[in-house]
């Protein structure tokens, strides 16, 4: 058989490694050097020149669309279907086994999927069942409590509690939510592994037969296995299977998750003859973009040490953007990126990556105001997010009772005992009636049509709707976003959420304040009257943010990509935007005090500069607008990590002055340089109706010049320097 095409394409140590004697095998090599190549050629070589038939093999992947990538390039290698392969993540594969093999999971043919919400939900009412007080043993550290044992392996029964009462709730906890999850037929994300590792535990036939099967196992982006995982895979290798595993123990990133690095080591000891393959060449990124890489993460200690060069061109140096603020920032990306695009690129060479989601926003809508389509990666956009919708939904009642989509949205959100049912009248009646649901609602309350603490319930919802309205009235529009957030009780009852998401979740809440404060500022400018009624700044901004998301966001055709960095893993792009790189960002606050986490933030950038082909961008914004706050940070450490001759700075375009320098400056010294008429950026200043506040930015001259101010009560406004007599502070 030829074999050949097979190794095309393939330098000497990729080819050694798709061709190893069928075996255990470790290729270990730093990003871009071909890793995931040799994965897709080496299946294709088991299939064609070893004989393997597909249905045999059983590939891990770190994403379902990598998984389906995987599928595509092996069948254009071969030219023959591998449909009978198993290709997908950890958690694809254990929830196929489950849905196979419930009966011996001991699981209904109906089990459902309980996501994080569920879950969350689920143990409170354990909680409250067992009558433990949320305040003193917050529902979210239970869910912690509960998945990081999962992680781990360890049933409720198997945790080891001692006399520590902390230890002694939570497994209570634990125990009791097993049960209910038991009864209910519910499996959570860590239950998935879990009880699939105990399918194997079992042993018997079931494992016998997948053993016997699959007698190739590979995982790609092995680095982020944790501990069940590990197991998982393990139990089923038995003793005859043949495991080749790849990655890179400068790009594990989920740590903060349960990943282990040294599953790297315990691979190469409890799998036989293990042959490590390492990997130099990256053939993914210039010269420039490698080397400084390169020297970033060689700031970290604990590492197992790589070579990585290119044969490729230096190529361009890295740049770097100081912003003023998120706005200068987002507006900086947008336009470098119109410029590839005016110049024959396309949007989809282009890829912004982020340290955290609520810095989508702001970017977010400088390529809608740019009209440069964008599409965001293993996330959904700003104003699409359930907890921004909700919050929505709420503004839009403030503004309009008789929205019925908003009414449907958020009559149990928070949850308040409207079940299902009682919406499926009110929309029968509603529908009867020809009228809103509100309209629907309010003549049931009236006529005594809902039966006991029901009708409280629907008259408590109105009569909160109505009060936000009227609290409202003399709010600004960020203000009245604020006070809707928090006397929904959204913001509790989202912040509640697991971890990561419930943060995130609360961040943007957050964010969505700071959206309301700028779009009131945008609205002030250039002439509108300042005495804008309110209320009609609330229906602009429901507008506009409903045109907003329903256009632009394309599914098909090319779009710029937007992602977290954590996302990124594994993937290419010709231009890429690092953007927010600030102490207190990226490396992030929580980050800070242990120093484990610092070295695993900086495999993040790590990461993220590694996927840029071409062009890399570092940007970084002097005062930045986040989670509600004006926060002043300095560059990234990172930056400062990097060699400082392979970074170029870029200036701005704008009229104003500004001092520069990485890494002399201080972040006293910011904003030093006079702009004009007297002030300077961050000069305090006076305004006889607003009241005290902060200089932004400065745009045009002479008769044209304007000023941006942040005010400590109306927020940031335009101001026409000319008639604004603004009076200088300090
Ligand atoms: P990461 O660590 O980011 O996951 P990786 O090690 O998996 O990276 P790949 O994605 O497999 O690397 O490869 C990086 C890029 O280099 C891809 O565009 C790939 O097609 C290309 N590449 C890999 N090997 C070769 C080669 N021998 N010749 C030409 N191009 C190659
Ligand atoms: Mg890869």
């Amino acid at each position: 058989m030829d074999v050949t095409h097979i190794l095309e394409g393939l330098n000497e140590p990729q080819r050694q490694a798709v061709t190893a004697p069928v075996g255990n095998a470790l290729v270990l090599a730093g990003a871009g050097s071909g890793k995931t190549r040799v994965l897709v050629h080496r299946i294709a070589w088991l299939i064609d020149a070893e004989g393997v038939s597909p249905h045999g093999v059983l590939a891990v992947t770190f994403t379902n669309k990598a998984a389906a990538e995987m599928r595509q390039r092996i069948e254009a290698l071969l030219d023959v279907s591998v449909r009978t392969m198993w290709v997908g993540t950890f958690h694809g594969v254990a929830h196929r086994l489950l849905r196979m093999h419930w009966q011996e999971a001991r699981l209904p043919q109906n089990f459902q999927i309980l996501d994080a919400d569920d879950q969350l939900r689920l143990v409170k009412r354990v909680m409250r069942a067992l009558d433990v007080d949320e305040k003193k043993w917050p529902a979210r550290q239970a869910v912690w409590f509960i998945n990081g044992h999962k992680d781990e392996g360890r049933r409720a029964k198997d945790v080891v509690v001692g006399d520590d009462l902390f230890q002694i709730t939570h497994q209570r906890i634990y125990e009791n939510y097993e049960e209910l999850c038991q009864q209910g037929g519910l499996v959570d994300f860590a239950e998935l592994l879990l009880r699939s590792h105990e399918l194997w535990l079992a042993g018997g036939d079931l494992l016998a037969h997948y053993q016997k099967r699959f007698q190739h196992m590979l995982v790609d982006e092995f680095q982020d296995t944790n501990t069940i995982q590990y197991a998982w895979l393990r139990v089923l290798a038995g003793r005859s299977a043949h495991v080749m595993v790849v990655g890179d123990d400068d790009q594990s990133i989920y740590g903060w998750r349960g990943a282990r690095i040294e599953n790297i080591h315990r691979y190469g000891q409890d799998f036989a003859g293990v042959q490590t393959i390492r990997l130099e060449q990256n053939y993914r990124s210039t010269g420039n973009i490698l080397t400084a890489a390169n020297q970033l993460i060689s700031h970290n200690t604990d590492r197992l040490g790589k070579k990585l060069w290119t044969a490729g061109e230096a190529g361009e140096p890295i740049k770097v953007y100081s912003a003023y603020n998120d706005l200068d920032e987002a507006r900086f990306i947008s336009e470098r990126t119109q410029a590839i695009i005016d110049s024959g690129g396309g949007p989809d060479d282009v890829a912004i990556l982020y340290r955290s989601n609520a810095q989508s926003r702001v970017l977010e809508e400088a390529l809608l105001r740019a009209q440069i389509p964008y599409r965001i990666y293993g996330g959904v956009r700003f104003f699409e997010r359930a907890e921004i919708k909700n919050a929505l939904s709420y503004m839009r009642l403030v503004h309009d009772r008789h929205s019925d989509p908003a009414f449907e949205r958020v009559v149990n959100t928070p949850t308040r005992g409207i079940g299902d049912k009682t919406v499926e009248a009110i929309r029968a009646e509603a529908r009867a009636r020809s009228v809103s649901l509100w309209q629907a609602c309010q003549d049931a309350v009236a006529e005594g049509k809902f039966k006991g603490r029901l009708g409280n319930r629907v008259a408590g919802f109105m009569q909160l709707v109505d009060d936000l309205a009227a609290a409202g009235e003399d709010m600004s529009l960020h203000e009245l976003a604020d006070f809707v957030i928090e006397a929904s009780g959204l913001m509790e009852y989202h912040s509640k959420e697991r971890g990561e998401r419930g943060l995130a979740r609360k961040e943007n809440l957050e964010e969505l304040v700071s959206a309301c404060r700028q779009f009131t500022g945008e609205l002030m400018f250039p002439l509108r009257d300042a005495d804008v009624a309110e209320t009609s700044a609330l229906e602009e901004f429901l507008d506009r943010v409903a045109l907003d998301s329903g256009e632009q966001q394309t599914d098909s055709g090319p779009a710029v990509q937007m992602m977290t960095l954590h996302s990124a893993k594994g993937l290419e792009f010709p231009v890429v935007f690092l953007a927010g790189l600030e102490e207190g960002l990226f490396p992030h606050r929580l980050s800070a005090a242990e120093p484990g986490r610092i070295e695993e933030e900086r495999r993040l950038c790590y990461v993220g500069m590694t996927r840029a082909m071409r062009q890399l961008y570092l940007t970084y914004a002097e005062a930045r607008r986040l989670h509600g706050n004006d926060t002043y940070n300095r560059p990234s450490r990172f930056i400062m990590e990097m060699p400082t001759e392979l970074l170029q700075e870029i200036r701005m375009s704008t009229a104003v002055l500004r001092p520069y320098g990485i890494p002399s400056r201080q972040s006293s010294s910011l904003f030093e340089e006079p702009v004009a008429g007297g002030l300077r950026m961050g000069q305090r200043v006076n305004h006889a109706k607003f009241g005290e506040g902060v200089v932004l930015r400065y745009e045009g001259s002479g008769e044209r010049a304007r000023v941006q101010v942040n005010f400590a009560g109306p927020g940031a406004k335009w101001l026409m320097l000319g008639y604004a007599n603004l009076e200088t502070l300090d």
